[in-house]
């Protein structure tokens, strides 16, 4: 494992913060703190943010130039990664699109769906949103329902997603369907559908966070053209799994940095508490430290096998698990060492720290279910990783 980064990849680093210095207007935390906001203002603060990042050439680095990408290497896509959540940058609204269903278009979408879908995905023109989980289809995500129907050439939709984040801002979602209610893997098909159509219902999910960034979308006979049906009838579950492979790797060192900052806005509110010098806040907050180098020292490690030329594998499950499990500790400590002062929201006019903890808290818990459960992480590590037997 090599863990030195290449003079040019640094030179890549260095450019990627001269243009954060320059195009950056402020970091997230102080925008979302900004009153003059609501949640769809905040939505379009994201939109033009995208907008900026693909006319710089940062969006879907890894896709090739023929589909708006620079065709870089995971390195480059990390780096970026780390120095824009180093910034505090805001996440762009389209990243269901450009981090899932756009690799999965390249590798299993026909040129015209390609061309259809893939600009106006970049340009934000086009939101989309992801339509797998099911009420009793999660983990177990080959047992859905949800049933497509041939009518003449096309189909008709007919069930209900849940947990569609950004549903309420979308205006397409992708869905797997089943074509053969037998078949349990062959019976799946991957379809690209409006959600602004007849026979379909986005209704808003409000989470313990007080946000309503989810929706659950009911179909009832919605249509679903032919021509938009990524690989063939029947081959959704082979898409879907492609896709997946992206969602499960793709974090390496974004997290270590945004966790980064937070470790500074702890130590500044124990400062400020008037308690950092006390020896079970100094124990617990250098042990944060050493667990968050060890998961940035991790993400190197998968970094050095990409760039020896090894696809992700079952590790990143390590990864899945380090990231999501660390936000959880990380966001307990606060509350231990801050108290209820851990409790004001930023919005609180007596809020001192940057970090708004009540929300990072009660946000963390969802870390540890969505792209697969710690539960499901560790039987592939089992399974995969470590050969265990099944029974
Ligand atoms: C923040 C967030 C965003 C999401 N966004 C989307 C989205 O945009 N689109 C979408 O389609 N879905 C989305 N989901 C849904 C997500 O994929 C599911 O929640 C996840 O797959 C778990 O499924 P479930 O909720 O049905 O729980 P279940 O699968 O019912 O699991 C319940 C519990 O049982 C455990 N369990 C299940 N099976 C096993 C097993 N074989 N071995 C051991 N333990 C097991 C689980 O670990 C869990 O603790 C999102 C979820 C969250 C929290």
């Amino acid at each position: 494992m090599d863990l030195q980064f290449t003079p040019e990849q640094e030179a890549f680093r260095q450019e990627i913060r001269t243009w954060l210095a320059a195009n950056l207007d402020r970091p997230w935390n102080e925008e979302v703190r900004d009153p003059k906001h609501d949640a769809d203002s905040l939505v379009e603060v994201r939109r033009q943010w995208q907008k900026k990042l693909n006319a710089a050439g940062y969006l879907a680095m890894g896709w090739a130039p023929e589909w708006g990408g620079r065709g870089a290497g995971e390195v480059e896509d990390a780096i970026l990664q780390e120095e824009f959540h180093r910034a505090d940058a805001p996440q762009v609204p389209n990243f269901l699109g450009i981090s899932l269903l756009g690799p999965a278009l390249i590798h299993h979408g026909t040129e015209a769906q390609r061309q259809r879908f893939i600009p106006k995905m970049l340009e934000c023109e086009e939101i989309w949103c992801q339509g797998f989980s099911e009420p009793g289809s999660g983990s177990d995500l080959a047992s859905l329902r949800t049933r497509a129907e041939p009518d003449g050439d096309d189909f008709r939709i007919t069930g209900q997603k849940v947990w569609t984040t950004f549903g309420p801002w979308s205006n397409w979602i992708f869905v797997l369907a089943r074509t053969d209610m037998e078949d349990r893997y062959g019976g799946i098909s991957f379809f690209l559908m409006p959600l602004e159509q007849e026979g379909v219902e986005v209704r808003e999910l409000r989470q313990i966070t007080g946000e309503a960034e989810f929706g659950e979308v009911f179909f009832d006979g919605a249509l679903a053209k032919r021509e938009n049906i990524v690989g063939e009838i029947g081959e959704g579950w082979k898409v879907a799994m492609t896709l997946l492979g992206y969602e499960r790797g793709g974090s390496t060192l974004a997290y270590p940095a945004e966790y980064d900052g937070y470790l500074q806005g702890l130590r500044a509110g124990a400062e400020e508490a008037g308690i950092a010098d006390r020896a079970d806040v100094r124990e617990k907050i250098g042990r944060l430290v050493v667990e968050n180098e060890v998961l940035r020292g991790n993400g190197i490690r998968t970094l050095a096998n990409f760039a020896a030329g090894n696809p992700p594998g079952p590790e990143s499950s390590f990864e899945k698990i380090g990231w999501s499990e660390y936000a959880q500790r990380l966001t307990d400590a606060s509350h231990d060492i801050l108290g209820p002062q851990a409790q004001l929201t930023a919005q609180s006019p007596r809020a001192r720290a940057d970090v708004d903890w009540a929300y990072q808290y009660l946000w963390s818990r969802a870390g540890t279910i969505y792209s697969g459960s710690s539960e499901i992480q560790r039987n592939i590590i089992a399974k995969r990783v470590l050969r265990m037997p099944t029974r």
